[in-house]
């Protein structure tokens, strides 16, 4: 079974546990710390956040951020590079995070998700197969949720920063529906995003091309 992201436009701008892209960030308190950019020093950009499948520690929202100041110069598709990072929040007592001044923070144009479960033999095929099926473009299938990667380059497992063991995948993620909505995985890549169980909210993402 292939649990399929497929793109919904309809999406309240409130702050939410729900998967969506583009908006701004939900997270708890109100001291969120927001991404910077290791190679430039520039915020990163809030691509969208995941509501996770239920998971042996909890079910936990991801907060994935890119930077986009000079794309394509700060090794924003590395996992351990400090061009992008992925934030683990607790879905509890959320609001919205207002982005900081400077640098290239926010996609205005916001969507959201929903999962259509699909029988088919890897994502690849699911992402056809429903798209022909629903009579769509394949572009409104936004990535899967669990099951197995579909690499387009070579398999790139990141390490867990607390533990050091392999993470666990949790998504891949196609760039979006349209070019408004895109995000910038090097023109028709996927991203890859993986977390740790081993209980210190690690999470990380990488993109390939
Ligand atoms: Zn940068
Ligand atoms: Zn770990």
């Amino acid at each position: 079974m292939i649990s399929l992201l497929i793109n919904n436009s309809n999406s309240d701008s409130s702050a939410s546990c729900e998967t969506r892209f583009g908006g701004k960030p939900s997270a708890p308190g109100h001291n969120f710390a927001w991404p910077t950019c290791k190679t430039c020093n520039g915020n990163m950009q809030f691509l969208g956040q995941l509501r996770l499948k239920k998971q042996d520690d909890g079910e936990p929202l991801l907060l994935l951020f890119m930077c986009q100041n000079d794309p394509g110069l700060c090794d924003e598709w590395d996992a351990n590079a400090g061009g992008n990072k992925v934030v683990s929040v607790d879905c509890q007592s959320l609001s919205l995070v207002e982005p900081p001044n400077g640098g290239d923070t926010i996609r205005p144009i916001l969507h959201g998700a929903i999962l259509v479960d699909v029988e088919s033999e890897n994502y690849d095929t699911a992402r056809v197969d429903w798209a022909v099926a629903a009579d769509v473009n394949p572009q409104e299938v936004l990535g899967q949720l669990a099951g197995q990667p579909s690499w387009i380059q070579g398999e790139e497992v990141p390490v867990c920063d607390s533990c050091n063991n392999p993470m666990s995948f949790v998504a891949q993620l196609e760039q979006g529906p349209d070019w408004e909505t895109a995000m910038n995985f090097g023109g028709g890549g996927c991203a890859y995003v993986y977390r740790c169980s081993c209980g210190k909210h690690q999470a990380k993402m990488l993109w390939q091309c």
